[in-house]
């Protein structure tokens, strides 16, 4: 709710958890539930699946409100919501920092003009920069999310919108690579062949590169991909859709991190990791041992799981 327009790309319906907006009553079971399994400063109350600021402001106060009395009741950490760069005004941020929200989400999807225009986002590059500084500026957490592949992007527009958000400093990231759902102005382009989507290889090797660069910017990427939790198989067309998609990104980042390591011991050795990072090193369907054992020959590479390295530690002995 509150979208102004819908943008080519958008089947809110079909990602989304729920197509229904939540009552104080959902809400109230959603966090008595939560707070089953997780402690309670942990937690926060998150409104997604649409822009929250451009709901009338009668409800999303009212929605604020609600937040705010379970925040205070349990203690939870805070409230966090996501929503367009051109939601974000000096008044909306004067109204939203009164209450305890802790981070904001901006859907800036691309940093291109173009893109943005074909796309029919209704905002440009400017807004997205705007938005992001007024809520740096109320010392709230700043999340932008970005897709890649879109309607007239490029891969060299897309490692450029990823710069130019790594340069607004948000605390992290969400990529998601275009998705062609049914009832949306892209899937008519692609029925008409005036749009390609990425395929999936295409996908994971960029969002491999962009993954890395976030990473050395000290930006986490908190998404990757869409949900697998949702059956897509009734509306998506077309497009690099795979249920372990991060898994298969972070598989490619770990496969060139070994190569790396293995040819700086002259493209030999055992290579050891510690068990939580099994499906990474070996790679998805063991994609990354077998290209391992092609590229430096049967007998010159094992794997060796250790339980005495860290998360993300990998050893050549
Ligand atoms: S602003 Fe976001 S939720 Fe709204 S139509 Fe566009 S992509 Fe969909």
């Amino acid at each position: 709710m509150g979208c102004p327009h819908k943008c080519t790309f958008c089947n809110q319906n079909a990602i989304a958890a729920s197509s229904k907006m939540p009552t104080g009553e959902d809400i109230e079971r959603a966090v008595d539930e939560a707070l089953k399994s997780r402690p309670s400063d942990e937690l926060e109350i998150a409104f997604f699946g649409g822009s929250f600021t451009c709901i009338s402001e009668k409800s999303m106060r009212e929605y604020l409100d609600c937040a705010q009395r379970l925040v205070d009741r349990y203690k939870l950490h805070g409230i966090r919501f996501s929503t367009r760069p051109d939601g974000i005004d000096k008044r909306i941020m004067d109204i939203v920092s009164g209450y305890s929200v802790t981070a904001i989400e901006l859907g800036a999807q691309s940093m291109d003009e173009e893109v943005l225009d074909i796309c029919e986002r209704g905002h440009t590059v400017q807004d997205t920069y705007e938005a992001a500084k007024l809520i740096s500026e109320k010392g709230i957490e700043l999340v932008l999310q970005m897709m890649t592949g879109l309607h007239g992007s490029t891969v060299d527009k897309d490692i450029k919108s990823a710069e130019m958000i790594a340069s607004l400093n948000p605390t992290a990231v969400r990529i998601y690579p275009a998705i062609v759902f049914k009832n949306t102005k892209m899937n008519d382009a692609y029925q008409k062949g005036e749009y390609t989507p990425q395929s999936l290889d295409e996908a994971v090797t960029l969002c491999k590169q962009l993954c890395v660069f976030f990473e050395s910017r000290n930006i986490s990427i908190i998404k990757l991909g869409l949900n697998a939790e949702k059956d897509f198989d009734d509306t998506m067309v077309a497009g690099p859709y795979h249920p372990a998609f991060r898994e298969l990104v972070e598989g490619e980042m770990y496969f060139d991190r070994i190569v790396k390591m293995l040819n700086d011991r002259g493209g030999c050795g055992t290579v050891c990791y510690s068990k939580a990072d099994t499906s990474r090193v070996i790679g998805h369907k063991k994609a990354n041992k077998i290209k391992l054992l092609e590229l430096f020959g049967n007998g010159n590479v094992s794997f060796k799981c250790d339980e005495s390295l860290a998360l993300g530690e990998i050893l050549i002995k």
